[in-house]
């Protein structure tokens, strides 16, 4: 008799502080409940264990602030069926999208003693102006009961019971 196959997790690093994946590592014995739900087959902030797509769920944290990161989700939204942002970072630009506002130029030309190898972008923006997202979490960090009533409804196949913006801190 074939085996159940369990709904494959990812989750994407880009520009961030890695607050909002400690939040997911917070989670500890759901965690594990989650675990047996699902197979989680890229977390590089738990382990270097790396399996390839696609994905049934990703979840996204950080902005888009280099030319290798914008193409990057491309290929991330490519292998992902449903693609979640978390966090103010990836649902809007995050403390780094200051830099919009800014000559960015002129930061790394100061910051940095050969600003010639630095390749980053004019703006840090969120990853819904790059590509397709199916529900974004907001908070910084996101809340930890919220992230889990996400992954929930996505297993039952319901939306997420979540008032829009309740975490207020963006
Ligand atoms: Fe860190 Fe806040 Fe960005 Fe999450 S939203 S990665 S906690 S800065």
């Amino acid at each position: 008799m074939p085996s159940l196959q369990r709904p494959r997790l990812a989750v994407w690093k880009f520009a961030s502080c890695d607050g909002c994946q400690l939040s997911i590592l917070d989670c500890e014995d759901e965690l594990l409940a989650l675990a047996g739900a699902v197979e989680i087959a890229n977390f590089p902030e738990a382990s270097s264990a790396i399996s390839e797509g696609p994905y049934d769920l990703s979840l996204v944290e950080g902005s888009i602030t280099t030319p290798h990161d914008a193409r990057r989700i491309q290929d991330v939204r490519e292998q992902s069926k449903f693609l979640v942002t978390i966090g103010a970072c990836a649902t809007a630009g995050g403390i780094q999208a200051l830099r919009n506002f800014a000559d960015v130029d002129e930061f790394v030309s100061t910051v940095y003693a050969s600003p010639r190898y630095i390749e980053t972008l004019a703006t840090s923006t969120p990853i819904s102006d790059h590509v397709a997202v199916d529900y974004e979490l907001h908070g910084c960090p996101i809340n930890k009961m919220q992230l889990l009533e996400v992954i929930s409804a996505y297993l039952a196949g319901r939306k997420p019971a979540i008032a829009a913006h309740s975490v207020c801190v963006e």
